[in-house]
């Protein structure tokens, strides 16, 4: 989509902080982190929301969890723990509109969240 923010960080049109890329999705650090580790996993293809992800989607979102997984285990979290996370919509504060799924690691994470 030309006016999605994460389309146009794919692109290389807006710089971000790139971490891990394949064919499938791209992992960027958030630039307003809220751990010492919070990374987003997009895929390539636009989405907008969990609503909108169908069966033919089912191999790249789930792409994102085992990519999200490698990371944190990279980083040591997978002892500790850490919290994979996409918001949907306007209750669960999603505020850009190509899914993502957040890395938040590094940090005891509260629960449930606010
Ligand atoms: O789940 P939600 O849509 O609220 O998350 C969007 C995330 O994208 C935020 O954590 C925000 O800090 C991040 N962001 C970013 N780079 C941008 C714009 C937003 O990392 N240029």
């Amino acid at each position: 989509m030309s006016d999605c923010l994460f389309c146009k960080i794919r692109d290389g049109q807006i710089p971000a902080k790139v971490v891990y890329q394949d064919d499938t999705c791209l992992a960027f650090e958030d630039i307003n982190p809220q751990a010492p580790t919070h990374v987003l996993f997009i895929p390539r293809k636009h989405i907008a929301t969990v609503n909108d992800v169908t069966a033919a989607d089912e191999a790249t979102v789930g792409h994102l969890f085992t990519a999200a997984a490698k990371l944190a285990q990279q980083r040591g979290h997978d002892s500790n723990g850490y919290r994979v996370v996409m918001n949907t919509n306007r209750d669960a504060g999603q505020t850009v509109f190509h899914i993502h799924l957040h890395l938040l690691a590094g940090r005891p994470l509260m629960w449930p969240p606010g």
